[in-house]
């Protein structure tokens, strides 16, 4: 329901220095032909996030006003401000590297780092201390879906960062991602996609109000490629993407925001 769309390229543990400037150049080049109707975002692991930011900045001088830029985002980042948390990163380190978005709760954080609704809500207000933008990642397991509890799911997720101390629900972004089609070529239908949005939706309106709900991007994430970008984001709910696989191919990337305009 947001007017412009937000395609957000997470590209997990993968990359390096000379994949990662390649990848930057294509997309740049990309997006000059495209224009500048979409935000576009990308998501390198943490070590890489001074190299690519340098290479946005870079590219953006280059082309002007006359594409879309391509903001930088984050993979995780810590619940505490600062202090004795060997190996964490603070949301104010990750704005001062000119991050401006950070994903929060991804299903695969949730799964090998044992992550907790709790724990990730504390992430999010962390990143809305420093001013960074959190896009929190809620999805339900076959499993749950299968026992018909895939919207009881995402909606307690939701809930435990909306009610978190210190989270602005207003200012968050939420990806939907249902944990059985990350990475697993198996897509949520548009219509199943739409159904959880549009619930999503609703619990947004009735915690900030129906304005406040409306501008809050709910991204969909889960193989989502150029094959299928298109009719998923026709849907009146889903607001963008948060792509994986296909964020590492700059031509299926780029075909996705192309989706997006
Ligand atoms: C993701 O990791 O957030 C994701 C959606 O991955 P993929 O597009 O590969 O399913």
């Amino acid at each position: 329901m947001t007017t412009r769309k937000l395609i957000v390229g997470n590209w997990k543990m993968n990359g390096s220095l000379a994949a990662n400037a390649a990848l930057v150049q294509a997309i740049g080049q990309g997006l000059e032909r495209a224009g500048a109707a979409v935000t576009v975002a990308v998501a390198p692991p943490s070590v890489y996030l001074a190299q690519v930011g340098g290479l946005l900045a870079a590219g953006e001088e280059e082309a002007g006003q006359c594409r879309a830029t391509v903001a930088l985002a984050a993979q995780d980042v810590s619940a505490a401000p600062s202090g004795a948390y060997t190996g964490d990163i603070a949301a104010a380190m990750l704005r001062e590297l000119g991050v401006r978005y950070v994903i929060v709760g991804h299903s695969e954080r949730r799964k090998y780092q044992g992550e907790s609704n709790a724990v990730i809500a504390a992430k999010a207000a962390q990143a809305q201390a420093a001013g960074l933008t959190p896009i929190a990642c809620l999805g339900e397991t076959l499993e749950e879906r299968d026992a018909g509890r895939a919207l009881a799911v995402v909606q307690e997720q939701l809930q435990a960062v909306l009610e978190h101390e210190g989270v602005n629900g207003a200012a968050l972004v939420v990806a939907y991602e249902p944990v059985w089609a990350i990475g697993t070529g198996r897509t949520a239908s548009p219509e199943q996609a739409q159904e959880v949005h549009a619930a999503l939706r609703a619990q947004l309106a009735a915690a900030l109000g129906e304005s406040a709900a409306r501008h809050v991007a709910i991204l969909y994430g889960g193989s989502m490629n150029a094959g299928n970008a298109a009719e998923l984001l026709a849907k009146a709910d889903i607001d963008g993407g948060l792509i994986g696989g296909a964020a590492l191919k700059a031509p299926d990337f780029l075909e996705i925001i192309a989706c997006a305009q």
